[in-house]
């Protein structure tokens, strides 16, 4: 993909100069409908809308250009109507940790001076990101940190977006003028799997992979995605018909006794619920697997029983088990298992035909490692029941 040189006219008189509600549009998270729809509001004749969808796109999600001045095959008054108008912001970095093993956390700032935490985890072949969806969470694993942290809100498409064009920024990732591509992506799949629970926030999180997946930018396979899920039944089918990546379960017990204390939306839809849920997913198949995801906890689920019933619980849903050894984190109510119990329980599971990778801590020293995230925003009133009624738990 070249980046543009000589600009096309426009007639400038067509574009009113009031200001929208509110102040400046951002464009970030905005789908191509929804920025058509600006554009157009802005005075954009509808006949060039998409056109113009086009070239902004490209500037803003493939070379990562944040100043409208930059985007030379737009008219310099066009390109003075959008600085009027809009503007391209994302995520201010708060703070960054690099742990010893290569992992970032990075604290990022969002409107309202709220805070929510984003890791990058680097690997051999590929870098995983792993990105928030809400402030806070409106759920209460009781091995979470972020579990501790009331919802403060959800994030925006804007902010979940945001989120993946911060870290490229961090890792210089913008591909440069007239150098060849570079095909290793350093972000080269994002999991959401941060701070909150994406189900409970739909309509922001499909959006927001909408522009990631989208292949004019971005263009993030949707097998390089992965939403986890502590099981938001009414929501999974709608997971694979309106954003497509690949699904992850928090599931974590194999009773419902042991998984209403670990996951207590499963008070709400418990394993069978889930599991029957799982077994309609539309894009249930091999090629796509379903990872349950099991943290270890020291005499709660480890045992080898709960391996053999964990087994028996998923038979006939093409899956894998992503064994995560608990990440400790102050206050934290639980241990991690033993590593010969997590290698036992391993083994059984391996054993019964199942892939059982055991999740290698990743940014345990600067607590970035699952379940470690929680930032400061803190919501001053509402109790947590008030929380959990308004998402009709
Ligand atoms: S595991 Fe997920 S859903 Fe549960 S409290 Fe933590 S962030 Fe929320």
């Amino acid at each position: 993909m070249t980046k543009p040189s000589a600009p096309i006219t426009q007639d400038v008189h067509t574009i009113p100069r009031k200001l929208p509600e509110g102040g400046k549009v951002n464009l970030v998270g905005l789908t191509r409908d929804q920025l058509r729809d600006v554009l157009i509001e802005a005075g954009t004749p509808e006949k060039q809308a998409k056109m113009r969808v086009g070239q902004i796109w490209q500037w803003i999600y493939h070379w990562g250009v944040r100043d409208f001045a930059q985007m030379t095959n737009l008219a310099k008054d066009y390109r003075a109507m959008l600085v009027e108008r809009f503007e391209i912001t994302v995520p201010e970095i708060v703070s960054k940790q690099v742990s010893m093993d290569g992992t970032r956390k990075y604290l990022l700032k969002i409107a309202g001076g709220h805070e929510v935490e984003a890791v990058y985890i680097p690997e051999e072949n590929r870098g995983t990101l792993c990105i928030s969806s809400q402030v806070g969470c409106t759920l209460t694993c009781s091995f979470c940190h972020t579990g501790t942290q009331k919802l403060v809100r959800n994030l925006t498409a804007g902010e979940i977006v945001g989120q993946v064009m911060v870290a490229r920024d961090d890792l210089e990732e913008w591909p440069e003028q007239n150098t060849p591509k570079n095909e290793t992506r350093l972000v080269s799949n994002v999991v959401l799997m941060g701070m909150g629970e994406p189900l409970y926030n739909f309509e922001n999180v499909r959006d927001a992979m909408q522009v990631v997946m989208d292949g004019e930018g971005l263009s993030l396979s949707r097998r390089r995605i992965t939403l986890s899920t502590s099981g938001v039944v009414p929501e999974i089918a709608k997971t694979a018909e309106e954003i497509g990546c690949l699904l992850a379960i928090s599931f974590h017990a194999t009773t419902d006794e042991v998984r209403d204390k670990l996951v207590p939306i499963n008070k709400k839809w418990n394993i069978e619920t889930l599991l029957n849920a799982l077994r309609d997913y539309p894009r249930l198949s091999n090629s796509e697997r379903i990872t349950f995801e099991y943290v270890m906890l020291k005499g709660v689920n480890d045992s080898d029983e709960d391996a053999r019933r964990l087994v028996k619980l998923i038979r006939g849903i093409p899956a894998k088990i992503n064994l995560i050894p608990f990440n400790e984190w102050p206050g934290a109510p639980y241990e991690r298992s033993d590593w010969e119990r997590i290698e036992s329980f391993a083994d059984i599971i391996y054993k019964a035909g199942y892939a059982s990778p055991i999740r290698t801590p990743r940014g345990e020293d600067i607590m970035a490692a699952c379940g470690q995230l929680k930032s400061a925003t803190e919501r001053a009133r509402k109790s947590r029941a008030e929380i959990q009624a308004e998402a009709g738990l």
